[in-house]
């Protein structure tokens, strides 16, 4: 067990990376961040800050010889470096190297029993035309590595735009996924101690827009109530079986034939931030009580009802108005800049 008092090192310096900082914080952790951008959201509510690259394996080992335990924040880091820290990494680089990679992910996700929309791998033009054949048009092409938010992925509509979308994404090595036809999207957050003891929330109910999530709504209602304890079950059992400490996201599509996954997240989840106001034990502060070994929390609902949007882009300029609103739990992440897109905060509203 690592006590409170000890230190936590997070690798990645993001919104998931700030919000861990401070559940750990809460009870009792020094929390040292390590990220390659010169001022990240979690920067500047942990003890220390490292910045330098994620391939500098003297600055890993030099920032891990002052951790009891490191854990990591969003999957797109170079794994080899990693390896180095060993099984002071948790959740370690196994969880890592399967979701880092969509074909690996559906790979392992279909040997486990798990359903997904049909798909092949493109690493040629030749494979281009035989996903085609395979899986019928609309299609969407997805980068294998460094997606996120629906970047690295294009749809295709008709034979004449298959190529072109391909090229959209650089030729990288990538897979092409059949359309799903869904009734909903909702996701299972998984907590996981090493011990396979496994917590998890109800399942909210997901809506995006654009590739980017908009809100997360919980209790996520028909038709996901009905094929959640399929999805829990399978979530559970990847979790298990990729050997994962700490809190992960599986993604799901809820369709007429029950529920298809569309990808794992190793790590903590924006369709979990409502978990802070809304659950008894946030998915922050029980991914700290997994990786540290120490009893989980409950994960019951507070209220019937609870909605978390996020705040993307200009929409954070509205803080003053939400902060006016009874019942609103604002969240911002201190982004000096309002890109387009770029997620800015969020707002949990408990009903
Ligand atoms: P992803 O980055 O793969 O999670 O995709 C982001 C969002 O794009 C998903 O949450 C869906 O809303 C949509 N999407 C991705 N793949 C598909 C698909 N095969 N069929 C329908 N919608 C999809």
């Amino acid at each position: 067990m690592i006590p409170p008092g000890s230190t936590i090192g997070i690798i990645g310096g993001g919104q998931l990376g700030r919000m861990l900082c401070q559940a750990a914080s809460q009870l009792g952790y020094k929390v040292n961040v390590y990220a390659p951008d010169p001022d990240p959201p979690a920067a500047s509510v942990a003890s220390l800050y490292v910045c330098a690259d994620y391939g500098n394996t003297d600055a890993l080992a030099a920032f891990a010889a002052d951790c009891d335990v490191v854990t990591y924040e969003f999957e797109n880091l170079p794994v080899d470096p990693l390896e180095t820290l060993g099984d002071q990494l948790q959740p370690t680089t196994a969880s890592l190297a399967i979701a880092q990679d969509r074909a690996h992910e559906k790979r392992f996700i279909e040997e486990q029993g798990g359903k997904v929309a049909g798909w092949h791998i493109i690493d040629s033009a030749d494979d281009l035309d035989a996903a085609a054949e395979q899986l019928g048009y609309p299609l969407v092409i997805k980068s294998r590595r460094l997606g996120y938010d629906g970047k690295g992925q294009a749809w295709v509509r008709e034979h004449a735009q298959l190529m072109d979308a391909w090229e959209a994404i650089d030729r990288e090595p990538a897979i092409a996924e059949a359309a799903v036809d869904f009734l909903a999207e909702f996701s299972i957050l998984v907590a996981r101690k090493a011990n396979d003891e496994m917590k998890v929330w109800n399942a909210p109910r997901n809506i995006h827009d654009g590739g980017i999530l908009r809100r997360s709504e919980v209790p996520a209602g028909h038709p996901v109530d009905q094929q959640v304890d399929e999805a829990v079950a399978i979530a559970c059992k990847l979790a298990s079986e990729m050997g994962h400490v700490g809190v992960m996201a599986v993604e799901f599509f809820a369709t007429e034939n029950g529920p298809l996954i569309n990808e794992i997240a190793p790590r903590v989840h924006n369709s979990g931030h409502w978990t802070i106001e809304g659950a008894l034990t946030s998915q922050f502060e029980q991914h700290v009580r997994c990786i540290c070994d120490l009893p989980l929390g409950d994960t019951g609902l507070v209220a019937p009802h609870v909605t978390m949007d996020n705040l993307i882009g200009s929409e954070v300029e509205s803080w003053e108005r939400l902060l006016g609103e009874e019942d609103a739990h604002l969240h911002l992440y201190g982004k000096r800049e309002a890109r387009p897109g770029r997620k800015m905060g969020h707002v949990t509203r408990l009903g």
